[in-house]
């Protein structure tokens, strides 16, 4: 049987009465958009978070251009980001109309490298997008330093970090915002596209709510124009009743983290957890010289990997007018070669782990960390 990245099948079977019922009631009651399904998961996300406001929205890359926009950020602008995530970052500093300035991560944690930020910095800079990613928390008190040095926001994408946390802090609570996407594979995620906005700013979530609607709080009362996006109330349905285990689930992620360093740690190089940082394994990434080696022999043992992301930002061909060379962003340019992701999920048996492990450690293929 294939060994699979993410097994979303699992975790339905062991939620299925709860989620049935959910979707069945949003049905019964036709509250499809917006509406009391919608509004009980924002202000559920926003307790069990810890903040004062959550909007929601359609997506997570909705989010971020949303976040940015009730910000003012746009024409005339710079956004500094990191070089190693997925397009989304870039491309909602890009749709402000702002321009996407990246930052090389650093080598362990694979968060942006916040001794490079100061760099990048120019009268024109207005915000800062670190990515906790893979479920790390990026350095937030070096980034926190510098954007209040700078007179810089800080927008974090939590994408991929749901309940991570830096010193005891939930990630997301740093910044001005926080964004986050419920695309189906995240530790918190929908049956289709979701996202939302975190913030403690009561003037910022105004203006995000009203740009995500249309320019509108009051019906047809439009101060300014602005999108559509908005959240399902199928989706924050059934989120509603995710919410209620996501805890239980990151612990999950972490305890199969935990197993896996031990099982492999002396034939890949395993994730480092900066000791200030709660790590909730998103992704499960390890590096290897022989990564395409790897790859390919799990492959033939039919276990699915993934490689996040292949090619680092300033090296796609959408950035190629901003002329970076691989020395621009070494660091990130070599991990893209040798990083891959293996099955993480909570629901992954300690059989199936062995499984996988029994692959990489095959007698015939040491892989040096
Ligand atoms: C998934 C993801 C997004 C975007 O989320 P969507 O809901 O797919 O739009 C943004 N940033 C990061 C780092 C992500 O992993």
């Amino acid at each position: 049987m294939k060994i699979q990245l993410v097994d979303l099948k699992a975790q339905y079977r062991s939620i299925k009465a709860e989620i049935d019922t959910a979707i069945q009631g949003v049905i019964d009651e036709s509250a499809f958009i917006k509406g009391k399904y919608v509004t009980a998961f924002e202000n559920e996300y926003a307790e069990s978070y810890g903040v004062k406001h959550c909007v929601s929205c359609a997506n997570g890359t909705d989010a971020i251009y949303i976040a940015l926009k009730a910000l003012g950020i746009g024409v005339g602008d710079e956004v500094i980001t990191t070089a190693l995530t997925w397009i989304s970052t870039a491309e909602a500093i890009t749709q402000t109309g702002a321009r996407v300035v990246f930052v090389d991560i650093e080598p362990t944690y694979y968060a942006i490298d916040a001794r490079r930020i100061e760099d990048k910095v120019t009268p024109r800079t207005k915000a800062i997008i670190p990515v906790h990613l893979y479920g790390h928390p990026a350095n937030m008190d070096a980034i926190m330093s510098i954007a209040e040095k700078h007179g810089l926001y800080v927008v974090e994408d939590c994408a991929q970090a749901h309940f991570a946390q830096w010193k005891g802090q939930n990630v997301g609570t740093f910044g001005v915002a926080g964004t986050f996407s419920f695309f189906p594979s995240k530790n918190l995620g929908a049956y289709g596209d979701a996202g939302c906005i975190v913030s403690n700013d009561d003037g910022f979530s105004v203006r995000a709510r009203m740009f995500a609607n249309h320019g509108s709080v009051v019906k047809h009362q439009h101060d300014t124009e602005g999108i559509n996006s908005r959240m399902d109330g199928i989706q924050a349905a059934i989120l509603s009743v995710k919410l209620r285990h996501v805890g239980e689930w990151n612990k999950l992620r972490i305890m199969h983290a935990k197993r896996y360093n031990e099982l492999l740690c002396d034939v890949v190089l395993t994730p480092s957890n900066h000791p200030e940082a709660r790590h909730v394994f998103h992704l499960y990434v390890v590096r290897t010289e022989k990564r395409d080696d790897l790859r390919k022999r799990l492959e033939a043992n039919d276990i699915a990997t993934g490689v996040h992301y292949p090619t680092a930002l300033p090296f796609l061909k959408a950035y190629a007018h901003l002329g970076h060379e691989p020395r621009d962003f070494s660091v990130a340019h070599t991990c893209s070669s040798q990083i891959v992701s293996l099955p993480m999920y909570p629901e992954l048996t300690d059989e199936t782990q062995d499984v996988v492990v029994q692959a990489i450690r095959g007698a015939d293929a040491i892989y040096s960390p």
